[in-house]
């Protein structure tokens, strides 16, 4: 068998995490398996050289921040082929051109476009295992690029894709995918699997346990996806293609894995809500005033997306003086750039926009498949959020989520909320 591992910073922060997960390796490699294990930076060092770079030049250029980012990792990398030569296990590391991950040219946030596997495959096939700087790739220009904070889950299901392995499991501090994120809501229970469609709407909206393109990837290429602890042998969660699903299983805690029941006035066959989840980068634009609605609407998101500005919870509503007004949700993080477009946009647009930018909101979301084909769900949901007398400014419902717009303030007070009354309800 061939097996991606992939540790994030907190299972590999210090000398015991690193001879740890070096022994997790070290025990799967013995079994006769092939074994790439793909690192992030050692615990907080990513946050540590963004606050460096901050103190020496706020507007650094992007390409010399990735230069400094991609260090973090090629020390993981070194120290982790050391750790399993001294348990006399043969290792090599691979920073991003070693390893032949070449990405698109885009400083901060590039895309992998493809990866030259022949010094990875030699590697394995001298029977060594591969350890490959995660997060990191090279762009046409030779020089180093990023994927994006939580980008190494991302570099591991590429691996796992392009190596066609059997499974890749993405090793962290928790021992699989809650219901919710375990550290806002304690009563949170682990889901035993998930599917990709579910998972990448909770990466994608805020749960920060997988990058959310590393999910997109693993769909597309049907790459098996674990989730599971580096602390503890324990199950984890499947992240797979389970389309045919009837119920969210849940892991007990005892172990067992229990069905949920179903919402009041829904049948189980119809839908369940798989988790709940928040995302404080968030920022919220409207826009009034738009005359030539399509035309505007389609020159707006070009402009934002020339900048890769991604926009979410399009709304479009026809206003009384028949022009439109459309708000969408932004990364809070590309908010002031959002603006600058959307500024320069509208003194040439064919009619005067008003911008309204909000940031001090949050984005809570219930996901899982069928929402919009069951009403209860979002009249559980605005009933839970009524009685916690929480505001909403903005509602979206999809197939697959709920999301709405609640005050910064609120944001746990409301994924509590809601957890209690669309998952705890339903498990008792
Ligand atoms: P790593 O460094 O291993 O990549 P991350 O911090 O990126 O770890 O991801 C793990 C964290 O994700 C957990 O510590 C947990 O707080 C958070 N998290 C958010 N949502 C969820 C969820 N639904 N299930 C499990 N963990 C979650
Ligand atoms: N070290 C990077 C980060 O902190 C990448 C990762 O951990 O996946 O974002
Ligand atoms: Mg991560």
């Amino acid at each position: 068998m061939l097996i991606v591992k992939k540790f994030g910073g907190t299972s590999v922060a210090d000398k015991e995490r690193m001879l740890h997960v070096a022994g997790i390796c070290a025990e799967e490699y013995k079994k006769g398996n092939d074994v790439v294990v793909v690192l992030s930076a050692m615990g907080k060092q990513t946050d540590v050289l963004l606050t460096q770079a901050e103190e020496i030049n706020p507007n650094a250029p992007k390409r010399e921040i990735d230069m400094l980012l991609t260090t973090g990792e090629q020390i993981s990398v070194a120290l982790m082929a050391m750790a399993l030569e001294s348990m006399g296990v043969p290792a090599i590391s691979f920073h991003a051109f070693q390893a032949g991950i070449y990405t698109s040219k885009v400083y901060g946030n590039a895309r992998i476009q493809r990866i030259d596997t022949a010094r990875m495959e030699e590697a394995l096939s001298d029977r060594k295992v591969v350890i490959v700087a995660g997060f990191q790739g090279i762009n046409e220009a030779g020089d180093y690029t990023t994927l994006g904070r939580g980008g190494s889950d991302t570099t591991a299901v590429a691996l796992a894709a392009v190596l066609k392995a059997d499974v890749c499991e993405i090793y962290t501090d928790v021992d699989g995918v809650y219901t919710a994120d375990p550290r806002m809501v304690p009563s949170a229970v682990k889901l035993k699997e998930i599917s990709y469609e579910e998972m990448l709407e909770l990466a994608s909206l805020g749960a920060g346990v997988l990058h959310n393109r590393s999910v997109e990837m693993a769909k597309r290429f049907g790459v098996e996806l674990v989730v599971k602890s580096s602390f503890e042998n324990l199950e984890g969660t499947r992240v797979c293609d389970n389309t045919g699903k009837k119920s969210a299983l849940f892991q007990l805690e005892d172990g067992a894995i229990r069905a949920a029941q179903s919402l009041e006035g829904t049948t189980m066959e119809e839908m369940l809500v798989s988790g709940v989840t928040a995302d404080k980068n968030t920022a919220r634009i409207q826009l009034t005033g738009i005359k030539e609605t399509t035309k505007e609407i389609y020159h707006i998101f070009q402009r934002l997306s020339e900048q890769h500005i991604g926009a979410d919870s399009v709304l479009m509503s026809p206003s009384r003086d028949k022009t439109t007004d459309i708000s969408f949700t932004v990364p809070r993080d590309r908010l002031s750039e959002t603006v600058e477009v959307l500024n320069r946009y509208s003194k040439e647009s064919f009619s005067p926009i008003e911008i309204i930018a909000e940031d001090n909101i949050a984005k809570v979301s219930a996901v899982g498949a069928g929402m919009m084909s069951n009403t209860a769900i979002a009249v559980n949901m605005f009933e839970a959020l009524h009685e916690a007398s929480i505001d909403t400014h903005m509602i979206y419902a999809s197939e697959l989520r709920i999301t709405v717009l609640v005050d910064e303030k609120d944001t746990l007070k409301a994924v509590r909320a809601v957890h209690e009354r669309l998952i705890e309800k339903r498990m008792k």
